[in-house]
C-alpha cells in the first residue's frame, strides 16, 4: 500500500517516528508521501525522507499557512520552495500541499490596512495567486500535486469558496502533467469526470470509515478504481479507529477495507489498483527514494 498523504515529519511524530514507520510497514505500507505547509516544513519533510525508505517530499506552502511581509515575500516563499525542490531532487516527489481554503486565508502586511470586503473577495484572490504559482512551479519540475480544498468556514459564518470556482480555475490552468491528487476528496460526481480529464486522481482519506459518511461513501462507490489513491492524512482525518491527531499510517488500510465493501471487490484488488495510480504518478515526478518502494 501507498499512503498519499501523510504527515510524518509533524512534530506529533518527532520521538516515535521510527516505531510509527515500521508499524506501518507491518501493515503493508511500502511507499509515503509526507506534505508540508510552508518553507520551514517543507525542509523538515525533506530531512524526514531522507531518513525512510520509500518516502519522498511534497513540498509547499499550504492556504493556511500563508503569512508575507509583502507581495514580493510571498513570491520569494515560492522561489525558497523551488531552491529547495531542484537541490533535493532525490526525495522530494511532489509540491504540496497547495490548495483553497477560507478558515485562514494567506495574509500580506502591505494589505492589512485596506478595507476588506466581507466576502473576503481579496483574500480569497490572494490564496488563488499563491495555488497558481505553486501549480506552474510543479508544471516547470515535472512534480506531481497535492491539492487541498475547503469550501467554507468550519461552524462559523465567513468567506466562501465554491467548489465550481475551484473547478473553473483548474480548468483555465490546463492539464496537470504528470498529475494530481485532490487530497480527503468530497466533492460531486458532475464534475469528477472533467477533472479526471485534466489529470486529477481523488484521495481518499479514514473518513470514509466513519459509518456517518454516507454521501461520502455513496460518492466513493460510483468512482472508478483508477482514479482513486488512498491517504491517512496521519495524523489528522479520524477515522473509525484513531480520532483526530492521533492517526498513523498503519490505518490504511482501513481506508482500503472500506472501499472494497462499498465496490464488493476484494480488499487485495483495491490495493492492486491504487497502488498502479499511486506508483506511476509518483515514479513520473522522478525521485529517486521513490525506486526504493
Ligand atoms: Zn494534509
Amino acid at each position: 500500500m501507498i499512503d498519499t498523504h501523510c504527515h510524518l515529519a509533524d512534530p506529533v511524530f518527532a520521538d516515535t517516528l521510527a516505531e510509527v514507520v515500521a508499524t506501518a510497514r507491518d501493515a503493508g505500507v511500502r511507499g509515503f508521501v509526507v506534505p508540508s505547509v510552508d518553507v520551514v516544513s517543507s525542509a523538515d519533510s525533506v530531512a524526514c525522507c531522507r531518513n525512510i525508505r520509500g518516502a519522498v517530499a511534497a513540498i509547499g506552502i499550504h492556504p493556511m499557512w500563508g503569512r508575507f511581509d509583502s507581495r514580493s515575500g510571498m513570491e520569494l516563499a515560492v522561489a525558497d520552495i523551488a531552491s529547495l525542490a531542484t537541490g533535493n531532487r532525490d526525495v522530494v516527489g511532489a509540491i504540496g500541499e497547495i490548495g483553497l481554503d477560507p478558515n485562514l486565508l494567506p495574509t500580506v502586511v502591505e494589505d492589512r490596512d485596506r478595507v476588506q470586503d466581507s466576502s473576503g473577495e481579496d483574500a480569497i484572490g490572494r490564496s488563488i495567486d499563491l495555488m497558481i504559482a505553486q501549480m506552474e512551479l510543479a508544471r516547470w519540475l515535472g512534480l506531481p500535486i497535492l491539492l487541498h480544498f475547503r469550501g467554507r468556514v468550519e461552524g462559523a459564518p465567513g468567506p466562501t469558496i465554491s467548489f465550481q470556482r475551484l473547478v473553473d480555475v483548474l480548468e483555465r490552468f490546463g492539464p496537470v502533467r504528470p498529475g494530481g491528487i485532490l487530497h480527503a476528496f468530497s466533492g460531486s460526481d458532475q464534475v469528477a469526470s472533467r477533472l479526471r480529464r485534466l489529470g486529477w486522481l481523488r484521495g481518499v482519506a479514514g473518513t470514509v470509515t466513519r459509518p456517518s459518511a454516507t454521501r461520502l461513501s455513496e460518492f466513493i462507490a460510483k468512482t472508478p478504481l483508477t482514479d482513486i489513491v488512498l491517504e491517512t492524512d496521519a495524523p489528522f482525518i479520524a477515522n473509525s479507529l484513531h480520532p483526530r491527531g492521533q492517526v498513523v499510517p498503519a490505518d490504511l488500510a482501513l481506508v482500503g477495507h472500506a472501499i472494497a465493501s462499498l465496490h464488493g471487490v476484494p480488499f487485495e484488488h483495491v490495493i492492486r489498483q491504487t497502488d498502479i495510480n499511486a506508483e506511476s504518478l509518483f515514479s513520473a515526478g522522478g525521485s529517486r527514494n521513490w525506486r526504493d518502494i
